[in-house]
């Protein structure tokens, strides 16, 4: 994006699976009034419908073939919600479930689907002021974001938090096999080869392992705020 084009706030937040980046990028977007945008919601919609479809996800030519006709929408809802929707279809609960997250974290990895998913994301920047979440948001997506954080947490930290939220969501999994398969698909991020899980050069990192939620967002606000001169 040139200068002359870029009229809104963009803050960007990477980091691996459940460094608490969704809750806490939701928040931080409500304080400042931005609107959120939940990146890892779009390439999971992807995912789900793969999985529909009976298509093998590590397919490339399979899942690039899926594309032209793939009917995927993003609105927001009356309380600020990014809602997902596959051929008309609410399926904002549905792409939450584990065996999704695993086909999203393989079908991220095909370049095609990362180029079909771009215009996407850059839209809602260029329309609005945002708080991005995601894996790539400072490095690919947005690499002009005037704040970028990379978020971390130890792996053990992020693995009890995904748990309790799956647990609060009525959908519980086991904590073992939540932590391996959180380690298995940061391994797919960082190491594919097309826009892989990395901090920004420019990013601060903020490692949260400890922090209660209201620390890790005191911390983020502080930081955007220094950043935005606010
Ligand atoms: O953030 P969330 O865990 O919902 O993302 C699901 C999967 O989507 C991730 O494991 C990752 O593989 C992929 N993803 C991505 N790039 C993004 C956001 C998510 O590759 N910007």
């Amino acid at each position: 994006m040139s200068a002359e084009e870029k009229k809104y706030v963009s803050i960007a937040l990477d980091g691996p699976s459940g460094a608490g980046k969704s809750t806490l990028a939701r928040s931080v977007a409500k304080e400042l009034g931005f609107i959120y945008v939940d990146t890892g919601a779009i390439y999971r919609t992807v995912g789900y419908c793969v999985q529909q479809r009976g298509i093998d996800p590590k397919d490339a030519g399979a899942v690039a073939g899926l594309l032209p006709e793939l009917d995927i929408a993003m609105r927001y809802d009356e309380t600020g919600l990014q809602r997902m929707y596959l051929d008309g279809q609410d399926v904002t609960g549905a792409i939450r479930l584990p065996e999704v997250s695993q086909c999203a974290s393989q079908v991220s990895a095909i370049p095609a689907v990362r180029e079909f998913l771009m215009d996407m994301q850059r839209d809602m920047a260029k329309n609005h002021n945002v708080v991005m979440d995601g894996r790539d948001i400072g490095t690919v997506v947005l690499p002009d974001a005037d704040v970028k954080i990379y978020l971390t947490a130890s792996a053990e930290d992020r693995a009890k938090r995904r748990y309790l939220e799956l647990k609060d969501r009525g959908t519980p999994e086991d904590y073992g096999v939540i932590l391996v398969e959180m380690e298995e698909r940061d391994y797919n991020d960082i190491h594919r080869q097309t826009a892989p899980l990395k901090r920004a050069a420019d990013a601060v990192q903020l490692d949260t392992s400890g922090f209660s939620f209201e620390e890790s967002r005191g911390k983020i606000l502080q930081l955007v705020k220094e950043r935005l001169g606010l």
